[in-house]
């Protein structure tokens, strides 16, 4: 079996052990064996990229850009077979896994031309004679954690700004889908950019992720995953005064009024809750429906769920995929059992399917009668799991989509105008989506929510500047 290993220093360095990395849609199928740093390697990349900073930071843009430029044409020329291996190591369907890949491609491509836009600003001193003018520096070496839900796009839209900006970078992609993030060196390795400037290490989150957080020479670290995660990154950043930027859970809220177009809000009801196998932090996990469109609503979801083809990642006409992994399908099952135990019903799914080959199969559960306060809407699930709370009217369902510890992404469907205005600007939501899924964004605005979802500044687009630099003023006696 194809062994993987780290890129260090602008090699391939074997590591001490390797894992198998197993297709979820078939057990049987592995995609090669991945490298399980230990922290000596991790020192060692860490070491290269802190050697490699002062060159690359002072590169010049046009080397920057024309770096990224070309990492991103190799991507989006192999998005077809790129797409396939992200298929059938994550398990999301191949027309999503090639729709990941060319989204990582067009990011690349955004970032150089961000090389070229990193601006200034020249002000006026209110001191005679004095000039001020305020830049932005790149910060130095930054670490990249991932989770295994996007598995070509997050570190995409983690290295890409980091390299633009100047930055050196050591990834740590998620033990879970190592074989993107490998991809994706190899492609980033050949494009020539300085040995030491990119560096992937591949290992468990416990071992290699606590020490890139926590290791002295790590200037920022640039985080996406769960809560619980996310805050102990928080705090030995804090610790340590380093910067830091948390990309976390969601319990996403789509909000279904009486005035709804019924067709459209089944189906970005169906798309968010259930696409991608349920496994997106922007997904819809609570549908939120207002009295009278609710028996019309229900029935047309059931009909609509009843036509969702369960089955191999990669096969045509295959509308969700398996679930990631055994531990997730678990969890997921539990959340069907907690549900229907706290007094929701189920509707449709929620059981295990069996198909030609084993692997992770789940039927798209959907809960009704469930309130707001029951752990099935207050607990991101994380897999293809819904739950319908009724509520009277807009008021309500306003105050019961705000009624939640995330913030990450919000739905309303509605032909109002006056609706759909009021939802956009109090929404408690970092995303908000008009008649579309909470899930699906474009790849040049800024990206990220509020509350337990987001900590720290906005990923992606221009914004993504304010994390992967640091801004100087600097004064001049004219
Ligand atoms: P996770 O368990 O928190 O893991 C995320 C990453 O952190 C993995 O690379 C993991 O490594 C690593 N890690 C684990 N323990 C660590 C530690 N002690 N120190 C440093 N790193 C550590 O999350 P996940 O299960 O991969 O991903 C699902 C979560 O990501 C969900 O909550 C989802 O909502 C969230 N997510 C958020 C966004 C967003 O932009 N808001 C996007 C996608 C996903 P191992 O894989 O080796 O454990």
């Amino acid at each position: 079996m194809t062994q993987h290993h780290n890129l260090i220093a602008g090699e391939w360095l074997a590591a001490p052990n390797y894992a198998p990395n197993i297709n979820p849609s078939n057990l049987q199928d592995s995609l090669g064996d991945y490298a399980q740093a230990d922290v000596a390697q991790l020192d060692m990349a860490v070491a290269a990229a802190q050697k490699a900073f002062p060159a690359w930071s002072t590169s010049g843009v046009q080397a920057r850009a024309d770096a990224l430029d070309k990492i991103g044409t190799e991507i989006l020329a192999r998005r077809e077979e790129l797409g396939t291996l992200l298929s059938r190591e994550e398990g999301k369907t191949r027309a999503e896994g090639i729709g990941e890949v060319a989204r990582a491609g067009n990011i690349f491509k955004f970032f150089a031309g961000e090389c070229l836009r990193l601006g200034g600003e020249v002000l006026p001193s209110v001191r005679p004679g004095i000039g001020v003018e305020i830049t932005r520096e790149p910060l130095g070496v930054i670490g990249l954690i991932t989770p295994w839900n996007f598995p070509m796009a997050i570190p995409a839209w983690k290295v890409a700004p980091a390299l633009a900006y100047g930055n050196c970078v050591v990834l740590k992609p998620a033990d879970l889908v190592p074989g993107c993030a490998w991809a994706l060196a190899d492609i980033i390795h050949r494009s020539g950019i300085p040995a030491g400037v990119f560096n992937l290490v591949m290992g468990r989150g416990s071992v290699i992720g606590d020490a890139l957080v926590n290791h002295p020479g790590i200037a920022a670290v640039s985080f996406t995953g769960s809560v619980g995660v996310g805050q102990r990154i928080a705090a030995a950043c804090a610790i340590n005064m380093k910067k830091v930027q948390l990309e976390m859970g969601g319990k996403n809220p789509q909000v279904v009024l009486d005035d709804a177009d019924l067709g459209v809000a089944v189906e970005l009801c169906v798309q968010s809750a259930f696409y991608s196998t349920g496994q997106r932090c922007t997904a819809s996990s609570r549908l939120i429906v207002t009295d009278k469109i609710y028996p019309a609503f229900i029935d047309a979801m059931q009909k609509r769920m009843a036509s969702i083809k369960v089955g191999d990642a990669c096969a045509a006409g295959t509308d969700i995929g398996p679930v990631a992994s055994l531990a997730q399908l678990e969890q997921d099952m539990s959340y069907v059992d907690i549900g229907q135990s706290e007094g929701a019903t189920l509707l449709a799914g929620g059981d295990r399917l069996q198909r030609d080959t084993e692997g992770f199969y789940m039927a798209p559960a959907l809960l009704v009668d469930s309130t707001p306060q029951m752990r099935i809407n207050r607990e991101e699930i994380f897999g293809p799991v819904a739950s319908v709370i009724r509520v009277k009217d807009y008021d309500e369902a306003l105050a019961v989509a705000n009624d939640t510890p995330f913030g990450l992404s919000a739905g309303i469907a509605t032909t109002s105008l006056k609706y759909a205005t009021h939802f956009k600007r109090h929404s408690q939501a970092g995303m908000v989506m008009v008649n579309l899924p909470t899930a699906g964004v474009d790849y040049h605005v800024p990206f990220g929510g509020r509350k337990g979802s987001s900590y720290g500044s906005r990923e992606q687009g221009t914004y993504a500047k304010e994390f992967f630099t640091v801004v100087k003023t600097a004064y001049t006696l004219a």
